[in-house]
Formats: structure tokens, sequence, C-alpha cells
């Protein structure tokens, strides 16, 4: 690949320092933008409202540099499942979930994964890479090009961008997006930015098995609504689910989402909680939790684990489910069950794979993680 500037890796303010580093105005990041991410258009030469040495200065300095969609699979409930094939041959999975009120798009953040989960998909394969900003935000150019223009989608054409299929983006496809965070930041920037996809914090969702540091650091930097893989109530079981509990305990991890909350107004943590049978969804680990949740402000997701071929556990029932959610109610704890959407397509929750080559051995896995979590 030639050294220009991907410009998809720039948000709004990167942009501007990009245009004034080349002597222009910085009100041409927001001209820019909203060629790319509302009209869809590639080509510089198209963006009629620069100037003709300026869109050929472009040419030769700047790139947009969209990853391929090499492979789509729509399930029976119209989930969709994207394989995104990256520059370096890398594969890395999106996913979109429609709902009557809403298409959520599951995106990416890393090639792999280097928190080794025990019952997560992802985990297996090891990590690879963090994804630029660049391709974070690619896959929701792609997610919403199919949508809008694949008739096998249901797209309708002469609706093509008025109307942007995806409405939320939640960053809970491969990777743990706060080990990524400049890029992770950088991308949701652009989501939320008017001049591209101008989704409120509301309508986007970062998710985390649990990094303290970047919990705050995300307070600080980008307030979107926060989703913490919790998954048990307590650290004896919580480390032998999350290992990245032994370095930020229980304790210490609600004591940042209460930061978290504080600092936004009326915003509420979801608790992520995997239905694993006769591991962690016993009445007395339903009391335990609501113990532990009374003063946050929080909701709790329910998700019942999404088996894959090799994996020992196995989805609490769905009689088990309710009665932990009723236990969790009765304690004053806002509750859901996530709906199991497209497992027929292998685009559940813990189920995104992608495809590539792990390049770090197991054993120097242990020692990598270790680096990516201090
Ligand atoms: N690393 C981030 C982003 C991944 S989000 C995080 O841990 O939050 C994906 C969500 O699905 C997480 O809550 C994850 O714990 C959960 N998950 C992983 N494997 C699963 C499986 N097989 N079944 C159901 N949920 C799973």
């Amino acid at each position: 690949m030639n050294s220009t500037q991907n410009l998809l890796c720039l948000d709004r303010s990167g942009l501007e320092l990009f245009f004034e580093n080349m002597g222009e105005k910085p009100f041409r990041a927001r001209q820019l933008l909203k060629w790319v991410y509302q009209r869809d258009i590639q080509s510089f030469s198209s963006m009629t409202d620069l100037s003709k040495p300026l869109r050929l200065l472009l040419e030769n300095k700047a790139q947009l540099a969209l990853p391929e969609i090499i492979s789509q699979e729509a399930s029976a409930d119209g989930t969709v499942k994207w394989l995104v094939k990256l520059h370096d041959g890398n594969c890395i999975e999106t996913v979109y979930i429609p709902e009557p009120d809403r298409g959520t798009l599951c995106v990416s953040s890393q090639v792999g994964c280097s928190l080794n989960c025990t019952f997560c998909a992802t985990a297996r394969q090891g990590f690879n890479r963090n994804l630029d900003a660049g391709e974070i935000i690619s896959q929701v150019m792609l997610a919403n090009r199919a949508l809008s223009t694949d008739p096998e989608l249901g797209a309708n054409p002469t609706l093509h961008f008025q109307e942007r299929p995806v409405t939320n983006v939640v960053m809970m496809g491969m990777g743990e997006p706060l080990l990524n965070l400049d890029n992770v930041i950088a991308a949701m920037h652009l989501m939320m930015d008017d001049c591209s996809f101008g989704l409120s914090r509301r309508r986007v969702t970062l998710s985390t098995a649990g990094h303290v540091p970047g919990i705050d650091a995300l307070a600080k930097r980008c307030r979107v609504s926060l989703a913490v893989s919790l998954h048990a109530p307590n650290d004896e079981l919580r480390s032998q689910l999350v290992p990245l509990n032994r370095k930020y305990p229980i304790k210490v991890l609600l004591d940042s989402c209460r930061r978290y909350c504080h600092l936004g107004n009326r915003m509420r943590v979801t608790f992520e909680y995997v239905m694993l049978q006769g591991v962690n969804d016993d009445m007395k680990h339903a009391r335990q939790l609501a113990g532990l949740l009374q003063d946050v402000a929080c909701k709790v997701n329910l998700i019942p684990f999404n088996p894959y071929s090799g994996i020992p556990y196995k989805r609490s029932t769905p009689d088990q489910i309710e009665r932990f959610s009723e236990e969790l109610r009765n304690r004053n704890i806002f509750v859901i069950t996530r709906k199991t959407r497209g497992d027929d397509i292998e685009a559940a929750c813990g189920q995104l794979a992608g495809d590539f080559a792990d390049r770090t051995q197991r054993s120097q896995r242990v020692s990598m993680q270790q680096v990516a979590v201090s």
C-alpha cells in the first residue's frame, strides 16, 4: 500500500489538522465528511464544493481505502453477517440485527482478542492486531451500503442513503475495544458527528470485559453508552470466566462504573451476564448479583449462552433464565433477556470468529495479555 493518508482514519479534528497542514481552511473537514459518509462518494474528483486544485492534491496525497466484503449471510430472522477482508488479508465479522424500531450493527474492534474469556469463540482465535479507525468506521459504511443497495437484503434502492439502515452501533463484535482506545474513539466520533452518521451517544454502545483504566479514559474522552461484561457475581467465579478480573476485580470495576454514571446525565451502565448452565445461573448467584448492583445505576442484560463446536458450556434452560431474571426483578434490578438472533448463521453473541492467522503462539499469548492489560 502506498504512503498516502487514509482519510477514513481521521475524525473531524484529525481532518481539520490534515487540511490545515495543507494550507486549507478547517471547514474542508466538514465538507469531506458529508461527501464520504452522508453521500457515500469515494472519488475526490466528484467532490464539487472543493476547489479543483484541492481535489487534485487530495488525489495525490490521500485515499479513502475501504476494506472489502467477501461474504454475506442472511439469517431467517433478518440478521445479516458479513465477512470483511482487510488490506493485509485478515478478516473480521460484522453483524446487522434488524428490529421493528431500529437497526443495530455489531462492530469489531480488533482482529481476534487477547483476553481469553473461557466461553467466547473469538478468544479461541487468539489475538492478531488492532483495527485502525478506518477499518472500524468502514464496517458502518459497508453495512449501510449493502443494506440500502442489495435487493437480496430487501433494499429499496430509491431510498439510497436517505434513510440509513444502521440506527445503532454496538462495539460488541470481535475484540476488546478499550484495548484499542484511540482508534475506537476516532471511529465513534465519526459515528456521532452530525456531518457524518450523526448517531446520538445513546445509540452508540461500547462493551468491555472490564478494563478499568479504559473506562475512566472513555469517561473523559467520549461518553457513549457503556456495557460491561460482568458474567459472575463474585471474584472467584469471574476470574475463571473473564481472566481480566484478576487484574481489575469486581469492586474496582463497579467503582469505575459508578464514576462513569456520575459524569453522564441519567447514564445507566448495562451489565451483560451470559447464562451458563450450572456455572453462574443459580438463584444464589442472582441474589449475590442483586446485592452487588443495589447502588449502581444500571440494567442487567441476560444473554443466553450461544454454543459453538468444541465448547463444554451449555445454555441455561429458558425456565432457569426466567427464574434468574425474576429473582433480580424482585430485588429491584431492571433486567432484560437478550433475544438470540442469527444463531443459524453463527452470528450470535460470542460466535464471531473471522478468519485469520494467529501469529502469536498460545504460550506467548499469556505474556501478550499481560502487556495488553497493563
Ligand atoms: N470484549 C468486549 C466486547 C465483546 S462483546 C466485551 O467483553 O464486552 C460480546 C459479548 O458477548 C460479551 O458480553 C461477551 O462476553 C459475550 N459473549 C461471548 N461469547 C459468548 C457466547 N458464546 N454466548 C453468549 N455471549 C457471549
